[in-house]
């Protein structure tokens, strides 16, 4: 698929705002400053797609970016960047209700995608995400995002070590390097998403 026909298309705070649930859709989640924007923006080829999500009172909102000029067949799906230090207590709240509602029953919804800084993977946070993917029967792969920080012997240690955690909790987690500065990981992140979105 081509991502960088990738759109911003709405901002939902309820999954009843979402588009129709047809076609196919990927989510992206991650606590914030995971490198969640940069990472759509690089799978993208756009400067500035994710500019949206990060534009105040949209960071805690589901962003939606179809593929093509019809949002019923394959869009890219931004949730609220999660432990955003910043959101009160009673948005939190909301999205701890939400979030785990819309794994659960949104039919379109192919895979999730969690991007963790590579120097800190795994936080509570992520768990509660596996937890709840598992939960909810769906595929999760991890992006190990900002990979350039870590030298290669250290980064190839620190994703074995994730994978075989995330599977402790998610027995059918993959996961891979990712840097959107370097861009490595950009094209087998690509062909994850085509994999749940060609069907
Ligand atoms: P978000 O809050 O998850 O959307 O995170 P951002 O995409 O805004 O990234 C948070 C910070 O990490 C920013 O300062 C980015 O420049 C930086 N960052 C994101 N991706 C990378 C990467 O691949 N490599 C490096 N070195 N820094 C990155």
């Amino acid at each position: 698929l081509d991502y960088r026909r990738a759109q911003f298309l709405l901002s939902a705070v309820e999954p009843a705002q979402l588009p129709a649930d047809r076609g196919d859709e990927v989510a992206f989640a991650g606590r914030s400053n995971a490198g969640k924007s940069s990472a759509l923006n690089a799978i993208t080829d756009q400067k500035q797609l994710a500019r949206v999500s990060k534009t105040p009172g949209r960071t805690q909102q589901i962003n939606v970016f179809p593929l093509a000029e019809d949002a019923a067949t394959a869009r890219l799906i931004d949730l609220p960047g999660f432990g955003y230090a910043k959101a009160p207590a009673s948005v939190r709240e909301h999205w701890q209700r939400i979030l785990p509602q819309y794994l659960e029953n949104r039919q379109s919804l192919r895979g999730l995608i969690l991007i963790m800084d590579i120097r800190h993977p795994l936080g509570p946070l992520d768990s509660q995400m596996l937890t709840w993917c598992e939960a909810a029967g769906l595929p999760v792969h991890v992006l190990l995002s900002k990979a350039d920080k870590l030298g290669r012997g250290r980064a190839g240690n620190t994703l074995q070590s994730v994978r075989r955690d995330a599977r402790a909790i998610c027995p059918a987690a993959t996961a891979q390097l990712f840097s959107s500065q370097t861009r490595q990981g950009v094209d087998d992140a690509r062909r994850q998403l085509d994999d749940w979105l060609q069907t």
